[in-house]
């Protein structure tokens, strides 16, 4: 693992490539990932390929890669945070809002899927 100066020239390079930064970072060194342009999915700080650790950021990566467009990867984002919150929630009137939200992202959802086909 290399020091941070040289995880910010990485960074630098990999974005001057055409790559993207995503919001999750490496479950080792918390270095934020980055997608390739041809889709795959490294760190620059470990300089390999990234293996997650847990179970919820490979869902939330692969349903970035499964999303055919950027406003379906957006909703799907929302409705994993929405779902998290609903979890760690113990206040009703929280819980309802959050509910009633989860619904019309879900709404969203199948509209932004059904416009695709
Ligand atoms: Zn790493």
């Amino acid at each position: 693992m290399g020091d941070k100066d040289e995880n910010v020239k990485k960074m630098a390079e990999l974005l001057r490539g055409g790559s993207t930064m995503l919001s999750h970072s490496c479950p080792d060194c918390k270095t934020p990932l980055f997608k390739l342009t041809d889709g795959e999915i490294i760190c620059p700080g470990c300089g390999r390929k990234a293996v997650f650790a847990k179970p919820n950021e490979v869902e939330k990566v692969k349903a970035e890669e499964e999303a055919s467009s950027e406003l379906e990867a957006i909703v799907l984002q929302k409705i994993s945070r929405i779902k998290m919150k609903i979890a760690e929630s113990d206040d009703p009137e929280e819980l309802g809002n959050l509910s009633k939200t989860m619904t019309s992202l879900y709404d969203l959802l199948d509209r932004v899927r059904r416009e695709k086909k």
